[in-house]
């Protein structure tokens, strides 16, 4: 409307200065009017721009007629044309405006569905850049991982992790849980754990804490991984049962991911070793009394040779046989006797040390091999041995019996060797194992139920 107005003005204020001024200026806005149209004529479609033409040419003409014939009927008609003229503009400008209007809006649209698509691609880019940010680091995840199949043994898996980790994952403690599977490790009881700092590994065995009992059994139930705070837990199954806990504390939101990623590939290793550690245990522990076979129980012995050699230190090895044990075998049936050789295990251990080492020898035979031990503490400890045994009530069915044992030592004196480096020492144990045997069948002769010394002063080399 503004514009039709200024049309319009435009027009009366031409039309004012015609008719006040001379006829040169009224033939310049003659030769201007069409060129001041020109631009009208431009934006419009081809057949209106055609009419409009035709009507400018026919006014241009008449006008041009009568402007030599009478000024007068020629500023009338003057008049008239531009009305048909402003007219004719208005009408265009009014259909110019709807396109106008139109491709403006199309213009928007368009420029809006531009920009959205930017804001998308660029979306895109970002999370295609995070994606292969992601992809390295796993990339590198697999890689540690790969190598993490060589490690047999958690000592060996929880240094790696460490080594390797560090720089991969930000994290405070890992840690991994291993739940008591084989009758010896359940015998000891609690959990042994690998602890994993930046101050280093630690290998410590203890009981589980109320809140992690809490949060053992939810995974053994639903067997899937549980969060405390900042911790994160991942449960080790064995045929439906949870033998086992990878856990990490203090690792960002943003790294879980590969954390996951992670814990699902140290699951299976995890498993694996647990596996390899059954069998190894399995191979050196006598499944009936859970104290070493005797290959392995010789092994070990020779181990504890060579450092009492080195050292000059002394050692006792103790041979100790079940009286009569055929007779009560006769007598009570062998799941008794079986039960009674257990128990006979159980109360040796429980008067050795830790260090001290037990092998089931035979039958009903057991060798121990006491390091850093002298004569007198060891005529100690079997005389223990001896009384407590014979003290114990052994469980037959609902009743009660007594058993005894008799017992050889042989005690090695390392601070008499003079030349320790020509020691056969796999010769020597079985010379020590042999004279602790000896001493002990010297203990059954002389009437059972006692310890008898190896005395005689043999010089070993
Ligand atoms: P001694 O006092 O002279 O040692 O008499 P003993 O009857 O104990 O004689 P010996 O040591 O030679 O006998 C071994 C017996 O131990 C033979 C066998 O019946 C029994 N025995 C050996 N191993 C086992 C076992 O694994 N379970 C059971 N129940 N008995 C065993
Ligand atoms: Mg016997
Ligand atoms: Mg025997």
């Amino acid at each position: 409307m503004r514009k039709h107005v200024l049309i319009l003005s435009l027009q009366l204020g031409l039309a004012a200065i015609i008719l006040h001024q001379t006829r040169e200026l009224i033939l310049v806005y003659y030769l201007l009017a069409p060129v001041l149209l020109i631009p009208a004529f431009y934006f419009y479609k081809e057949r209106s721009r055609g009419m409009l033409l035709a009507a400018l040419l026919v006014v241009v003409s008449v006008n041009a007629r009568y402007f030599f014939l009478n000024p007068m009927p020629r500023l009338f008609l003057f008049w008239a044309g531009q009305a048909v003229f402003f007219a004719l503009s208005c009408a265009y400008f009014r259909e110019l405006r709807t396109a106008l209007d139109y491709a403006s809006s199309k213009r928007n649209q368009v420029r809006k569905n531009l920009e959205n698509l930017r804001a998308k691609f660029q979306t895109r880019i970002s999370s295609l850049k995070h994606l292969e940010v992601q992809v390295g680091s796993l990339m590198n995840l697999f890689e540690i991982a790969r190598d993490f199949s060589e490690c047999m043994d958690f000592a060996t898996l929880s240094d790696f992790l460490l080594k390797k980790l560090r720089s991969e994952l930000s994290f405070q403690r890992m840690r991994i849980f291993i739940l008591p599977l084989t009758p010896a490790s359940k015998e000891k009881g609690g959990v042994k754990l690998y602890e994993m700092t930046l101050g280093g590994v630690q290998e410590i065995e203890r009981e589980l804490s109320d809140e992690e009992k809490t949060d053992f059994d939810s995974m053994a139930l639903t067997k899937n991984m549980v969060r405390r705070e900042k911790m994160w837990f991942f449960p080790i199954l064995e045929a439906e049962k949870l033998t086992a806990v990878f856990s990490i504390d203090g690792v960002q939101d943003e790294d879980l991911a590969r954390v996951e990623v992670l814990s699902a590939y140290l699951v299976l290793l995890i498993k694996k070793i647990q596996l390899y550690e059954t069998v190894r245990e399995l191979a050196i522990i006598d499944e009936l009394t859970q104290v070493f076979v005797r290959h392995h129980f010789v092994e070990r012995l020779e181990e504890e040779v060579r450092r009492s050699i080195r050292f000059k230190l002394p050692l006792t090895v103790l041979m100790l046989d079940i009286d009569h044990f055929k007779r009560y075998n006769d007598e009570f049936g062998h799941l008794v006797g079986d039960a009674t050789l257990k128990e006979v295990a159980d109360l040796l251990k429980k008067n050795l040390r830790r260090v001290d080492l037990v092998g089931r020898y035979g039958g009903e035979e057991f060798v121990v091999a006491m390091p850093e031990t002298r004569m007198e503490n060891a005529c100690e400890v079997a005389e223990r041995i001896r009384s407590n045994t014979a003290r114990h009530d052994f469980r037959v069915y609902n009743d009660r019996t007594k058993v005894t044992v008799s017992q050889g030592l042989r005690v090695f004196d390392a601070a008499s060797i003079r030349e320790p480096e020509k020691v056969d020492v796999p010769k020597l144990v079985s010379e020590l194992i042999h004279h602790a045997d000896e001493s002990m069948y010297r203990a059954k002769e002389e009437g059972r139920n006692r310890v008898c010394v190896y005395k005689e002063p043999h010089n070993l080399l």
